[in-house]
């Protein structure tokens, strides 16, 4: 039996890529989305396409209010940033910051994971040409990969040793670019927008498609999205 590992697909870029090399290194892929009551669901559609063109065996989709709890540009009616330089980018931790958002997703991860027999999770985390986000530290990482062995009847058991893939921590944008591409990642599938405009095109300016661009002009790849303007 193929081992299996849950894979966690936001839609975009690096989660996409993850779950390319999860796929790469020979892993049954469950992949796990959120339809957490984020800005739009735009990236949903793309986590769905992603999750099929890549083979995932599952392919499932949770609803949590989080914007019953809000404190983010993402889940209230904060203004999401736009145009800001890549200094100011890598500055601070960002009002797109949902509070302990991959606590709360490598949480339900793991809940699937013990169900599934799993005793692997991918998740797509960076540091680098990143947004300064606390959950996306190997550190923070690490403590949740101890707090999950600590925390299930698995683990306890030791029927699972829980492993948190973190493939692309160390990697640029560039990076994962040209890795996602080399492993057969189709990006006109995937979405990054945080705010996309009535015509569903990306808007080009937010922290997350000011990234993605400055990713595709490093690795020199065309970005198949189509933006505004
Ligand atoms: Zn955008």
């Amino acid at each position: 039996m193929m081992k299996r590992a849950v894979v966690l697909l936001s839609g975009g870029v690096d989660s996409a890529t993850t779950l390319a090399i999860a796929r790469a290194e020979g892993y049954e892929s469950y992949a796990l989305s959120f339809d957490y009551g984020q800005r739009h669901t735009r990236e949903l559609e793309s986590a769905r396409r992603v999750a099929a063109a890549l083979g995932a065996k599952e392919h499932l989709i949770l609803t949590l209010d989080l914007r019953a709890i809000g404190g983010s540009a993402l889940t209230a009616d904060i203004p999401v940033p736009k145009g800001r330089s890549a200094e100011e980018i890598g500055r601070g931790i960002p009002v797109t910051y949902v509070p302990a958002r991959n606590t709360i997703f490598l949480s339900h991860a793991l809940a699937w994971a013990e169900v599934l027999g799993a005793a692997e999770i991918f998740f797509g985390a960076n540091v680098l040409d990143a947004s300064g986000y606390p959950d996306c530290r190997r550190e923070y990482v690490d403590a949740f990969e101890r707090m999950a062995n600590l925390a299930t009847k698995a683990g306890v058991e030791g029927t699972s040793r829980y492993k948190i893939h973190t493939p692309l921590i160390q990697m640029t944008k560039a990076e994962i670019v040209k890795r996602g591409r080399a492993l057969g990642v189709d990006f006109g599938l995937t979405w990054s927008c945080y705010e996309p405009g009535g015509d569903h095109r990306a808007c080009g300016r937010c922290d997350s498609c000011l990234l993605r661009k400055k990713g595709f002009a490093e690795a020199g790849l065309t970005d198949p999205l189509p933006y505004q303007n």
